[in-house]
């Protein structure tokens, strides 16, 4: 749904595109995941409502969903085949278009926080492993513990899937890969995305989260976009990128431009979801799973999360 009032500010979030219906999920995981969604929302609400930037804006909604364990990203991560939690994140302001990008992190806490400091502190847009995290370590992001990371239901999703004869690849879509979409009230957009990937995720694999233009994007003259889901044929779409360059050289709207990139996306045999601002303000919310855990609030004082 696209809403057409353009606002002081807006922001969207999402904690991940999946399988999850009415029937799989009880009221009670529907109600704590809501209250996720809604502190999340709250963050970076915040920071707009009292004239704050996109880019602080989206940082502070992604840290508080990469804390909280139900989401697949910071603590709660999905493990990889070899029993890990490896980190993806990256970050994008509108205006200038300066972006910075982590990949395969291991003790960063927050993994948006180490992108942003990527973005904001360092000459490069990306950084991957042992590197990254010695970077980290010199702009002062803080770091934690493998333990930190690592949650029961997460190792038990691994030891599900390693128990399928034919499946190391995460069939059951137990996604939960986060961002957020943000328009400030100085009219700049910014987005970010951060995740633990797949669950039994092999060989360095890295998704389409913490690559620009794929699973992350922001142009003040378009909008901003964070995606969720088969990251591969989110990187063959360049999803994100691609969602902007329709909204900036065709004129289609936030949910038409995303609608016309997830069908792509589902020729290739991928599915998902996709947030997105424009730079006036407005919000789409577009997926082709079952649900999506979600959230938008603007000026205007809408303030709502869903699943389904
Ligand atoms: N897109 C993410 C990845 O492929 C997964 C997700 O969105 O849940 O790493």
């Amino acid at each position: 749904m696209s809403n057409a009032i353009p606002h002081t500010w807006s922001i969207a979030i999402h904690g991940g595109a999946g399988s999850m219906t009415r029937d799989t999920m009880d009221a009670a995981a529907i109600a704590a995941h809501e209250a996720g969604l809604a502190a999340a929302l709250d963050a970076g609400r915040a920071v707009l409502a009292a004239g704050g930037s996109a880019v602080d804006a989206v940082t502070a909604a992604v840290a508080v969903l990469e804390d909280d364990p139900q989401f697949n990203s910071g603590r709660g991560a999905v493990f990889t085949y070899e029993g890990t939690n490896e980190l993806d994140a990256a970050i994008m302001a509108g205006d200038t278009r300066a972006a910075g990008a982590v990949a395969s992190v291991t003790q960063t806490k927050n993994p948006v926080r180490l992108a942003r400091a990527v973005m904001e502190a360092g000459p490069h847009v990306f950084l991957s492993g042992a590197g990254a995290e010695v970077f980290a370590r010199a702009h002062d992001v803080p770091v934690a513990q493998a333990s930190w990371f690592a949650t029961p239901e997460r190792l038990r999703q691994l030891e599900e899937l390693k128990a399928q004869p034919d499946g190391w690849f995460d069939a059951g879509m137990k996604y939960g890969t986060v961002g957020a979409v943000a328009r400030d009230a100085a009219g700049h957009v910014a987005a970010a995305t951060s995740t633990g990937g797949l669950t039994g995720k092999r060989w360095g694999r890295i998704g389409d989260s913490p690559l620009i233009g794929a699973g992350t994007y922001a142009d003040d003259r378009a909008g901003a976009v964070s995606c969720t889901g088969s990251g591969e044929q989110f990187i063959r779409a360049g999803a994100a990128h691609e969602i902007c360059a329709r909204m900036r050289l065709i004129g289609e709207a936030p949910d038409v431009a995303a609608r016309a990139v997830l069908d792509e996306i589902g020729a290739m045999g991928g599915v998902g979801g996709v947030i997105v601002v424009s730079s006036a303000g407005e919000i789409a919310q577009v997926f082709t799973t079952p649900g999506m855990f979600r959230g938008r609030a603007d000026s205007s004082g809408a303030h709502e999360v869903a699943i389904f």
